[in-house]
């Protein structure tokens, strides 16, 4: 319960800083937020806690009895070990972080990480599966392919020389047809099914409500400024992340 609270006090005190003020990297690094760090390694440092920490939790448990904790702990671990050393590599052109939003994110990894691993360490033999464990299986393999596949999308635009440093209409593939935050709302429903696979363990829907609360308004701020900067991005009828609505 208190690693519930802490979550979710973060996630509250996160999105009213990060709807007011933009989170400084990537496409928002600017001036006066201190020493940069190259994007490639701030990836790198700031996600790995989570899998080193998950693994050695995971390595405790015995996984030969494939309940959906075991499953989601799995997940968890292919999940980040994907974003902290095979998502960083293949960065292209990405801008410098701040090494206060890596320490942030580092900070934030670390204690999730041990939260997530503690708890899918105690709901062993605690869940089993039902429809809500099913379809959240489902709802999170769903939302862990939109999330690569609209990450990938992303970096295919810069491939030559000419599109470098700019930012241009992502294509119509995948969660890109209806939001222009395709890899957001991917991220967003993987962790919400991951929390239905956990059960509802209140961790678990801190962890996405945590990243709905965080990543939300990066959508928001990349679809308004598709809008200004891209002549007829307006006519493509995308939302920013929720399809139709927001
Ligand atoms: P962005 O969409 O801001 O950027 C992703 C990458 O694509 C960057 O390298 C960026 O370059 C490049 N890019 C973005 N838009 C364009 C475009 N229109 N044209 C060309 N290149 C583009 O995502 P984030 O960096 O914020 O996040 C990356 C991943 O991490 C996402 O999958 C996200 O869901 C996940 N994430 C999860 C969080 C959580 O709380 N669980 C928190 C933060 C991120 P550049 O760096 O130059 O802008």
């Amino acid at each position: 319960m208190a690693g519930f609270m802490l979550v979710c006090g973060v996630a509250a005190c996160t999105t009213m800083t990060v709807f007011q003020v933009k989170t400084p990297y990537g496409r928002y690094t600017r001036p006066g937020w201190g020493p940069l760090v190259p994007a490639r390694l701030a990836w790198i440092l700031q996600e790995a806690p989570t899998p080193v920490i998950a693994i050695a939790l995971l390595a405790q448990r015995n996984v030969s009895k494939l309940d959906p904790p075991s499953v989601a702990h799995i997940l968890l671990v292919v999940h980040y070990i994907h974003r902290a050393f095979i998502y960083p590599l293949g960065i292209r052109n990405g801008k410098p972080t701040p090494v206060v939003v890596m320490a942030l994110a580092f900070t934030f990894c670390s204690y999730n990480g041990f939260l997530q691993g503690t708890m899918l360490k105690e709901l062993e033999g605690r869940v089993a599966w039902s429809l809500l464990t099913i379809a959240g299986l489902g709802v999170m393999l769903f939302g862990a392919y939109h999330n690569v596949l609209a990450d990938y999308t992303l970096r295919s635009l810069r491939r030559t020389s000419s599109s470098a440093q700019r930012y241009v209409a992502p294509p119509n593939v995948g969660l890109f047809t209806w939001v222009s935050g395709a890899n957001f709302l991917g991220e967003i429903v993987e962790w919400s099914g991951y929390a239905m696979l956990c059960g509802g363990a209140l961790p678990a829907v801190a962890f996405a409500a945590f990243t709905a609360l965080n990543i939300g308004p990066r959508a928001v701020h990349h679809h308004a400024d598709y809008c200004k900067k891209i002549d007829g991005y307006d006519a493509l009828g995308r939302t920013a992340i929720i399809p139709f609505l927001l």
